[in-house]
């Protein structure tokens, strides 16, 4: 729930299906990136807020766990209903505390809610497997349970459609769930829980606490959590990992990337150069699947460089509510200073500035947190801006000479979450699916992010787990698998006592 105070709303945890107020002093800004004002205050929680939110969670598992299969989704199904009525409410909220574009917001929402309908029919795929006859009189059967109490940690850039790719399988799984979202996008996450309520999900099914670091020690620490699902940056993600695993938690890490596209030199170039500006630029970089390197193969770079710069010079940068803008503001203000440091990196390092985003200043809203678009030529291998994440709106074209080159340079680099191919052969389409290490493929497709039913997850250093997110996978990593071995021998056939090591014949 969002309090309206004289000065500006705060935002409340959410502990056994209630806003949980906090005092003034224990909250943080959250900032409207186009504008650089204030909107809404969010509490910095840790161990007392988690711990309240864990025996809330403890106390509605068991009922939770037991409810009907049908009646946990008919839950799902009124939750469903209720997103989707409030979309344009959720898209906003983004819109204002992230600063991606209301359409591009409105999209997120839309994805997000492939997850929640996929989790609406999940009891099908709850069910164990049977094998009678395993012995004489002897039957097999597997359960599939919940864990107990899961804990999601989401990052800023997707504050519904993240979380949507996992508080819905974990809770329609059985289990009981805790979210730590991220502190600079709050308000559309309070409204989550809010729908949830309506939607008649038992109290305490679903807590929110809201903090940073503390926050996220005290999910490590507190033994009353069994699995963490971590969406965020590789450094963080790296240490929830083998902390969560250290106490000997489940745990699903899913980080940082830099995505390279290969476009060889057959491929239809407007499309190549329309994909590249969209997936580089669109919501101002701030996308783990955004293809943030170019590696041209041959003579492409020759044609597809001032075609992307076209496209450059033609896109609008602006407050993401106003109509026809293109890219909004980045995140935050620290955020936009870090980019303009790798920029200056880039120059520094001798790659060939062909559009420079750091001057970009927009006349009615000085105060935001605008960057323009920026382009480089010439990224070599060795260059920082190479090998780092800068999740901002900078594109960088690597020349190649051959497809091998291209190929070993993905294969090669710390990252792996998504990559894509622009080529109009298929067979070199094809042997790029086969040879490249990198598990989201797009051919053609510059965001090869699959739909919400499927998995979803990278490797490398892009993620530290055994299990994708989402889909099957997700299932599994949900649940606990138990094989029961019956045996009903008929009346009168009971064999004679043995201590031989049981046989199945
Ligand atoms: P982040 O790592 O800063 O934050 C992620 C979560 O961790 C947040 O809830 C945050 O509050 C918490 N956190 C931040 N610092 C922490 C610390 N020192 N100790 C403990 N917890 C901490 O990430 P972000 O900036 O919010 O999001 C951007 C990053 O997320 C990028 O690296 C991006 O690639 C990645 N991302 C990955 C995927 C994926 O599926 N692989 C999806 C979206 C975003």
């Amino acid at each position: 729930m969002v309090t309206v105070t004289k000065e500006t709303p705060v935002v409340s945890h959410w502990i056994d299906g209630k806003a949980v107020s906090v005092l003034p002093e224990k909250t943080g800004p959250v900032y409207n990136p186009a504008t650089g004002n204030v909107v809404a205050r969010v509490p910095r929680g840790g161990a007392p807020e988690i711990d309240a939110a864990v025996k809330a969670a403890r106390k509605a598992f068991p009922a939770w766990r037991d409810m009907p299969l049908i009646a946990r989704s008919a839950i799902f199904f009124a939750y469903r209903e209720r997103c989707w009525e409030h979309r344009e409410e959720m898209a906003r909220l983004i819109t204002r505390e992230h600063g991606k574009t209301y359409p591009d917001a409105l999209s997120e929402v839309v994805r997000g809610l492939e997850t929640v309908e996929f989790a609406c029919g999940l009891p099908i795929q709850l069910a164990g497997m049977n094998t009678p006859n395993v012995s004489t009189a002897v039957d097999v059967h597997t359960l599939r349970q919940p864990l107990g109490v899961a804990a999601g940690i989401t990052p800023f850039n997707f504050p519904a459609m993240v979380p949507m790719w996992i508080y819905p399988i974990a809770l329609m799984c059985g289990n009981t769930f805790i979210w730590k979202p991220s502190s600079h996008t709050p308000s559309a996450t309070q409204l989550q829980a809010e729908l949830w309520k309506e939607a008649g999900l038992p109290d305490g099914v679903f807590n929110i606490v809201y903090g940073g670091r503390e926050a996220v020690d005290a999910i490590i620490e507190n033994p009353g959590i069994d699995a963490i699902q971590f969406v965020g940056s590789t450094v963080v993600g790296r240490t929830v990992h083998e902390r969560g695993v250290r106490a000997g938690k489940r745990v699903g890490c899913y980080t940082g990337a830099k995505n390279a596209m290969v476009v060889l030199p057959d491929a239809d170039m407007e499309l190549a150069a329309d994909s590249a500006v969209a997936s580089g630029y669109g919501s101002a970089g701030e996308r783990c699947m955004a293809q943030s390197l170019v590696i041209t193969v041959g003579d492409a770079a020759e044609r597809l460089i001032p075609l992307i710069k076209e496209r450059i010079d033609r896109l609008k940068v602006g407050p993401g509510m106003d109509l026809g803008v293109d890219m909004g503001p980045i995140y935050s203000a620290e955020h936009r200073e870090s980019i303009i440091k790798w920029i200056d990196k880039g120059v520094e390092e001798g790659a060939k500035l062909v559009a420079d985003g750091r001057s970009f200043y927009h006349k009615e809203n000085p105060k935001g947190f605008f960057l323009g678009p920026t382009l480089f030529d010439n990224v070599k291998p060795e260059m920082t801006i190479y090998q780092e994440e800068i999740f901002g709106p900078v594109l960088g074209v690597v020349r190649a000479t051959t497809y091998d080159e291209a190929l070993g340079l993905i294969n090669g680099h710390k990252y792996g979450n998504g990559t894509a191919i622009f080529t109009t052969n298929g067979g070199a389409a094809r042997r790029f699916e086969m040879e490249v290490d990198v598990p989201m493929i797009g051919v053609n497709v510059p965001i090869p992010v699959p739909a919400g039913y499927l998995s979803f997850g990278g490797t490398r250093a892009s993620s530290f787990a055994d299990l994708q997110m989402r889909g099957e996978d997700s299932i599994r990593f949900f649940t606990k698998q138990k094989e029961v071995t019956v045996r009903w021998p008929r009346p009168g056939r009971q064999g004679p006592l043995s201590l031989v090591f049981p046989g199945n014949s």
